[in-house]
């Protein structure tokens, strides 16, 4: 007789809402195991007996061969003594737990293959349900209230199952075998159609089918039409449609900044954009990105889709809803965030009504409702890499891993713009999602309701708040609020170019000093100039700083960030153009009182004015000085246009002179000289675009070399918002590898400063530590 052994077994990482429970039981059948498998606060636990045979190769398969969604990160096995079980159950989850974490749950997944073909297929039960899912795919985070994700903590728990779905529910042979988002025809989420300007029900009015027939009419109208989505609403137009699109454009109040595209597949796709086998498979992963791609010049898209732009945003459908939207248009279609410029995202009813009633023609609504807000991510391939612009659907809530672990949660509020928040408990930073600009009331109301999301979650309030430098940051005075209410007296401020520079190291687990360069277009220093051409040697809690762009004023301080001749007009005045004003003629467009002021302003010595070392800024008054923008419309526009222009293949080259010793800096003014002059000489803007981009990737390989002489430190990390240019990141990181650095750039979270809530919290995590040291 064969002796019969028992083990306990505790999985955790992303295990929940990934098939895993069905997996182990499947597992257990094969090698006619008996005892269970549930749910707990920190992922799967199983009990389990069998031959000793079995039970070592049930072990084995369950790391080897799990569902393609889960993630193992660890595994306890516990000897135990039999129990003589009958079978091999799955039991409900452990209840309600205060230790519960939703950064096990996981996030958003795209439709699987097996879900698309029964979508499409007339004689499948679920032919043309919107809300079709499996075991594999369908919505998690933006639908779970709480943890462990079980279906009565989400909200599908308003929707009972009918009979059918819960004998596929019920049955472990079937591929929705505890799928906990399972919905069909007659037990479903259901969608309609409203017109957006009846105030009730109206005759016009569709549901089910008929809405989505409803929604494609009014896009070949060339209507807008609001979409309620995973994580929020989506504003849908024709993207081939000029009128269309700049009717979108109008009523959204969003002149320039580009929309993203939705193409039904990937040949698709290559008919707008050049597409490498890595952006195909960014494209078609499971959080279905937007993907930043090379436009093709033929792409046939209105011009207003992303005006002077060499990349397009595309994505492929993210949701069964959008595959049957996209497959009845023979478009392109313009998916932009369902709100008001530069406020967060709608997800209720109510707001999008209200916020959305003036932009979109035609709603198409369904009755679930969105647990929590989250964007559509957007992702580039950069230096080989994919990285992530904004991190949101499809990644958040998936955790970081640290190197160090925190006995003290920490909550970290992240900058003003591009606002995201960050917690940090134990060896885990989990990083929300985009929360947006944080200038109006409603964004920072939404500020607040991701705060309350993700502590309550986390199970934990935080001890212990880390923000920005910067005092007006609306990030920092909620900070202030939240230490109050919470009785929290440890707050740590943590510089701006510190935190870029912290959450790349975070990301990495990098061990020791690395020379920081950030770039980027304002950070509040610790001299109180604006920062932002920086080299500083970080070392966990720890920065110096080395070396910066050399100082120029600030016209007008942060107005000049939409002003980009300001800033011309600021560095042409630092590299001794005496009458600066007449160096260049005034751009139609800037009113002769401004100019003159500015210019006054500028020769009377600006002593008045802020001080920054902005790369941000230079570039900006590269891209005025060159007649390709002098006033911006959005955040980075200029940057953007000249990096577009710019021709890298010219062999110019301007150089810059680096003084002083303690902190060197990096004059610009021969940059600047260079260019008006070969401007006068009639050098095309192409080639001196070119020539500036050169320039800047050698100033970041010239001083982290003046840095690595002078403390021997090879590691380079490159970060801040100006690096979301690839041809400048492209260069310096190829040049800096060619100097035999070691160059770090972020992947898991933003450069730009969506990245800094990661940072902020590990240099509070650092400087915890160094407490306990002390
Ligand atoms: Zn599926
Ligand atoms: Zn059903
Ligand atoms: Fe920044």
């Amino acid at each position: 007789m064969t002796m019969i052994e028992r083990r306990l077994i505790a999985v955790e990482g992303v295990v929940q809402g990934v098939g895993f429970r069905p997996f182990v039981h499947r597992l257990a059948a094969a090698g006619r195991l008996r005892g269970s498998v549930r749910n707990g606060a920190k992922g799967v636990l199983i009990d389990v007996e069998g031959e000793l045979a079995s039970l070592n190769e049930f072990c084995r398969s369950l790391s080897d061969d799990m569902p393609p969604l889960a993630c193992i990160e660890r595994l306890a096995i516990e000897q135990a003594t039999p129990r003589a079980y009958g079978d091999f159950r799955i039991e409900a989850s452990e209840g309600r737990s205060g230790e519960s974490e939703v950064s096990r749950v996981p996030p958003d997944f795209a439709p699987c293959d097996a879900c698309l073909s029964e979508l499409f297929d007339p004689d499948n039960r679920r032919f043309s349900h919107p809300f079709i899912t499996c075991t594999d795919c369908g919505p998690r985070f933006t639908i779970v209230r709480d943890t462990p994700y079980d279906r009565e903590r989400t909200t599908m728990a308003a929707f009972e199952m009918c009979a059918d779905c819960h004998r596929e529910y019920d049955d472990p042979a079937d591929r929705r075998f505890h799928a906990e988002a399972i919905a069909c025809h007659a037990c479903g989420p259901t969608l309609r159609a409203e017109r957006a300007a009846s105030a009730g029900p109206s005759a016009q009015d569709a549901a089910g089918g008929a809405a989505i027939a409803s929604a494609v009419q009014t896009i070949r109208q060339g209507g807008i039409v609001a979409v309620k989505a995973l994580g929020g609403y989506h504003l849908a137009c024709d993207a081939t449609n000029d009128g269309a699109v700049q009717r979108l454009r109008a009523r959204k109040h969003r002149i320039a900044k580009p929309f993203a595209i939705m193409v039904r597949d990937i040949p698709s796709a290559r008919l707008l954009c050049e597409l490498s086998r890595q952006e195909q498979e960014l494209l078609e992963s499971s959080a279905r990105p937007i993907v930043l791609l090379s436009r093709r010049c033929d792409a046939n898209v209105s011009p207003s889709v992303a005006p002077g732009q060499r990349t397009l945003g595309v994505m492929l459908p993210s949701t069964p809803l959008h595959h049957l939207l996209v497959a009845r248009l023979d478009c392109f279609l313009v998916m932009t965030s369902g709100n008001q410029s530069d406020e967060p995202v709608a997800i209720d009813d109510k707001t999008a009504r209200d916020s959305l009633g003036d932009i979109a023609d035609l709603f198409l609504l369904h009755d679930r409702a969105i647990a929590s807000r989250c964007d559509d991510s957007v992702v580039r391939l950069a230096v080989g890499e994919a990285r992530v612009v904004r991190r949101a659907r499809g990644y958040v809530p998936r955790s970081i891993r640290l190197s160090r672990t925190s006995r003290q949660a920490i909550l970290a509020l992240g900058g003003h713009l591009k606002n995201t928040v960050c917690l940090v408990r134990e060896n885990r930073a989990m990083v929300s999602a985009h929360v947006g600009d944080l200038d109006t009331v409603v964004s920072r109301q939404a500020l607040r309701d991701t705060i309350v999301r993700v502590t309550q979650t986390a199970g934990r309030q935080p001890s212990v708040i880390a923000h920005d430098l910067h005092p007006d940051y609306a990030s920092t005075r909620v900070a202030e609020e939240i230490a109050t209410e919470l009785g929290i007296d440890r707050r740590v401020a943590v510089q701006h170019h510190h935190a870029h520079i912290a959450s790349c190291v975070a990301e990495y687990s990098t061990r020791g000093p690395v020379i920081g360069v950030a770039f980027d277009g304002a950070g509040l220093g610790t001299d109180g100039a604006i920062w932002g051409g920086e080299f500083l040697l970080v070392d966990g809690a720890q920065f110096r700083r080395c070396g910066h762009l050399a100082y120029v004023p600030l016209p007008g301080g942060d107005a000049a960030a939409r002003r980009p001749w300001r800033s011309a007009a600021a560095h042409l005045a630092s590299a001794s153009y005496n009458d600066a004003q007449h160096t260049v003629a005034r751009p139609s467009g800037v009113a002769e009182v401004e100019w003159s002021l500015v210019h006054q302003m500028l020769a009377r010595g600006g002593a008045i004015m802020p001080r920054t070392s902005s790369v941000g800024r230079l570039f900006d008054a590269a891209s005025s000085l060159l007649g390709v923008c002098h006033v911006a419309q959005f955040e980075g526009e200029a940057a953007m246009a000249l990096e577009a222009v710019a021709d890298l293949r010219a062999a110019r080259r301007y150089s810059f002179e680096f003084s002083g010793d303690d902190v060197w800096t990096a004059d610009p003014s021969s940059i600047i000289r260079g260019m008006v002059d070969d401007r006068r000489r009639g050098l095309g803007v192409a080639e001196i675009a070119g020539a500036f981009h050169a320039a800047l990737s050698d100033l970041v390989v010239r001083g982290s070399e003046r840095v690595r002489h002078e403390t021997g430190v090879e590691t380079v990390v490159l970060t801040g918002g100006v690096f979301m240019n690839s041809m400048l990141l492209e260069r310096a990181a190829e040049a800096l590898a060619n100097a035999r650095f070691v160059v770090r750039i972020p992947r898991l979270v933003p450069c730009n400063d969506g990245g800094l809530s990661l940072g902020q919290a590990y240099v509070a995590a650092c400087a915890l530590e160094e407490d306990v040291c002390a």
